[in-house]
């Protein structure tokens, strides 16, 4: 019998590769004893989540690109390039990391994966590889705890930018959920990703985030009913999209 693959979301102590195991039923040891023969084959955690191994995308190289449902969380750190002014460079790539760090931990506790780092930026995919049933919750819980932990770190931070008002240090976060294809895009080097119009969304959503806000898509939302009950409704008008977009505003708590 194989272990269950589930249900201990928020610890990243996975015996097998979740994603190995949901894309392909195959059981890969990635903890524990079993892991080392395997470990001196090449196969090494995922950067992307250490509940997955770098094998998990394999399925997706075999057939090239795979359609997916999936939701996509865009996070930046808002006023970057005023902070960038105000602060030195030691002190701005500390705060950076500590984002990426919240961040990622705040990802991996509800299965997703950290797909692309951007500088003061990133980007994640969830139910790909490891299947989430609501995949859309788990994104929103994620964000929300982005904002947590982000809030935490930064605000010990803010005394020693003098002067620095409050609507400039803290994150945005952008969520859509929809059909993307998965796979790897380039033809000279490694760059597994999602791409596709929901993609896009989720980035533009992010982009109009303010401080301590989570953006959501009205297609998120119609998913996440419980999350998104009670929030604040916003029309947006989003470059390179036709139509204006009802985005759901969900608040840091
Ligand atoms: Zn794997």
């Amino acid at each position: 019998m194989m272990p269950a693959t589930h249900g201990n979301a928020g610890q990243n102590n996975a015996i097998i590769c979740l994603g190995c195991w949901d894309q392909m039923h195959v059981p890969i040891p990635i903890r524990g004893p079993l892991a080392l023969p395997f470990r001196a084959f090449g196969i090494t955690r995922s950067k992307m989540n250490p509940n997955i191994c770098e094998r998990a995308f394999r399925y997706v190289k075999k057939q090239n690109h795979v359609t997916s449902n999936a939701t996509i969380l865009f996070a930046d750190i808002r006023g970057f390039t005023t902070l960038s002014e105000r602060m030195d460079p030691v002190r701005l790539s500390n705060l950076v990391r500590i984002f990426h760090d919240r961040c990622a931990q705040a990802i991996w506790a509800h299965d997703g994966i950290v797909n692309k780092q951007m500088g003061d930026g990133l980007m994640a995919i969830f139910n790909f590889p490891i299947r989430i049933a609501d995949h859309a919750s788990a994104a929103i819980m994620a964000a929300r705890d982005i904002q947590e932990h982000c809030t935490e770190a930064l605000d010990s931070l803010k005394s020693n930018l003098d002067g620095l008002p409050d609507h400039l240090l803290g994150v945005g976060v952008g969520i859509h959920t929809g059909d993307v294809e998965i796979g790897e895009f380039s033809s000279f080097r490694s760059d597994f990703t999602a791409i596709g119009g929901a993609v896009n969304l989720a980035a533009r959503l992010e982009s109009q985030a303010g401080v301590g806000e989570i953006l959501i898509s009205p297609a998120t939302a119609a998913l996440a009913t419980e999350l998104a009950a009670g929030t604040e409704a916003r029309m947006l008008q989003l470059k390179g999209i036709e139509h204006q977009v009802a985005a759901q505003v969900l608040l840091k708590r």
